[in-house]
């Protein structure tokens, strides 16, 4: 009946991704197991951890999540089974007393949470999501700050719907509350928004919460139950998977919307719906380590003196596209050439598929030390530009310029403006040095102005130790000239290496202080093996400087 009924044993950690204070940690507790029973738990907790990982959209985070386990005895096994709701009558003394019948309903079980959080926080502190296992074959399970499953047939199932509630804050999307032909105060949902993601009362696209995920041609909303003092038990009138607003919903059978016709959040058998799966992967995904390396498919050519990527919506799909750029280098006049890997996923993939090699028009020069590209709408019309940046090598003194390949189209097609594809080839002005070993381009609001400044990287290879600087292009008006100067170039402090080979830069505000953050990337070159690394300066000032 209490923590007198048993004792904790240990924990244990069962799927290891690394350290418990960078991963997203699922920790599993035994409830209703005797002693004798604790190898069943440890197979019961290994076998969910396995359906987990191999369930979306958990299958794609595998790297992020880390799953313990805490073994915990009790003196009887199972929990109580009040017969007041049909069960057995049976009273089982228990750690975190579990019982079936909450609310007058068989299947509610429940345990003692305050408890649980004690044992869970003295030993796994980093924990994010909790599963309690009843030893127990009558089906049951709850949400709430905990999650309870029992071992009924279809326990992971259970599991990984309770798992929805209690780690993901998602709503149940079933319209009953003791059943469909049982209630008889479930007819019309109360006005008040719930704060879930995956369920609302509105009925227009405008309110949706998931509108963004909704077609068009889509009907909002998509079903509507013509006698709310039932479930609703029409079909769908609409393909699996097509995303809408649904009638029936959160535990009443009209004035609630569900977002798909069918989820894990409203039948045990079936997927996550959309919404719910990205709900899912924005919880876990800050938790990801860094993903494996991607190849880019159908490379060509022996010899590239430069390189850079950039992202954008360039199809207009609503996911990133990656613009991949290099500068090859035969023998005789370089080329440059961009090609793009449609949609990534929230996992960085590309998902569909890659555009062929483009060519950019009218290149120079036979030897170059670097190159890079950049995305951003600077003629203003709502397509994003193609800017090309080249460190030029031409003997003596080096060179940097760069091109702007107006209006990518939804193809990634340069389509030009004011009568050109592409404009004219630019000088960064001031450059300086004969020797580098890298370079990249960012355009951004780097000063805070609201306007668009370029951002110019340079690692020069003087003799002796290298150094990186960058200067930034005051404000890029709509032709793409630089129209209040470029600051001095700026010395990036504490550099190291005497050799590099490449660099990359990218603008982005990653500590969220609406101040731009800038990410300066190289290659070190030490003799053997390169290393690459990278570093932020943090909230550039309003003249560009990192303070
Ligand atoms: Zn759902």
């Amino acid at each position: 009946m209490s923590t007198a009924d048993g004792s904790v044993v240990g924990a244990t950690k069962i799927v290891d991704r690394g350290p418990n204070d960078r991963r997203w940690n699922l920790v599993i507790v035994a409830e209703g197991y005797r002693s004798s029973e604790l190898t069943q738990f440890a197979s019961d907790a290994q076998s969910f951890a396995n359906t987990l990982l191999a369930t979306a959209p958990f299958d794609g985070l595998q790297s992020a999540i880390n799953v313990h386990r805490i073994d915990v005895s009790s003196t009887d096994s199972g929990a109580d089974d009040p017969a007041a709701c049909g069960g057995s009558g049976a009273i089982a003394a228990t750690y975190f007393d579990a019982s079936f019948c909450n609310s007058g309903i068989q299947r509610l079980l429940l345990v003692d949470s305050a408890s649980v959080l004690n044992v869970v926080n003295a030993r796994v502190p980093e924990w994010h999501a909790i599963l309690v296992v009843v030893n127990s074959t009558v089906y049951g399970g709850a949400g709430g700050a905990v999650g309870v499953y029992s071992l009924a047939p279809t326990a992971a199932l259970i599991a990984l719907h309770e798992l929805g509630h209690t780690a993901f804050g998602l709503a149940d999307e079933y319209e009953y509350w003791a059943g469909c032909e049982i209630d008889t105060d479930r007819n019309n949902h109360p006005a008040l928004e719930p704060s879930e993601p995956n369920v609302t009362v509105a009925n227009n696209r405008a309110n949706l919460k998931w509108r963004d995920l909704v077609a068009a041609a889509t009907a909002v909303p998509t079903t509507t139950n013509a006698n709310c003092a039932v479930c609703d038990p029409q079909a769908s009138p609409v393909p699996a998977g097509t995303l809408g607003a649904f009638e029936g919903a959160h535990y009443y059978h009209c004035g609630a919307f569900r977002p798909e016709f069918d989820c894990r959040m409203r039948n045990l058998n079936a997927a996550y719906c959309a919404v719910c799966g990205r709900r899912i992967r924005q919880t876990i995904a800050p938790h990801l380590p860094w993903s494996k390396t991607k190849a880019v498919p159908g490379w060509f050519g022996a010899e590239d003196q430069g390189a850079g990527i950039a992202l954008a919506d360039i199809s207009g799909n609503g996911r990133p596209d990656l613009v991949v750029f290099h500068l090859d280098n035969p023998g005789g006049e370089n080329h440059g050439y961009y090609r793009i890997g449609w949609n990534l996923d929230a996992l960085g993939d590309v998902t569909g598929g890659w555009s062929d090699v483009k060519p950019v028009p009218g290149w120079f020069g036979a030897e170059d030390q670097g190159a890079g590209i950049a995305l951003a709408d600077i003629s203003a019309n709502g397509r994003p530009d193609l800017v090309v940046f080249h460190l030029d090598n031409p003997g003596g003194e080096n060179h940097g310029y760069y091109r702007i390949g107006w209006n990518l189209n939804i193809a990634g097609d340069v389509t030009g403006a004011l009568g050109a594809l592409w404009s004219d080839v630019r000088p960064v002005p001031g450059w300086y040095g004969a020797e580098d070993q890298g370079a990249a381009i960012a355009v951004g609001d780097a000063r805070g102005s609201g306007q668009l400044d370029m951002v110019v990287y340079h690692i020069d290879n003087p003799a002796g130790e290298n150094h990186g600087y960058y200067r930034i292009g005051r404000r890029v008006n709509f032709g793409g000239d630089i129209a209040d100067g470029t600051t001095a170039p700026k010395a990036i402090p504490g550099w190291f290496g005497a050799e590099n080979q490449g660099a990359g830069l990218a603008l982005s505000d990653i500590s969220g202080n609406g101040r731009m953050d800038l990410v300066v990337f190289h290659v070190d070159n030490p003799g053997g093996e390169n290393h690459g690394y990278y570093r932020i300066g943090w909230n550039l000032s309003n003249a560009g400087d990192v303070l």
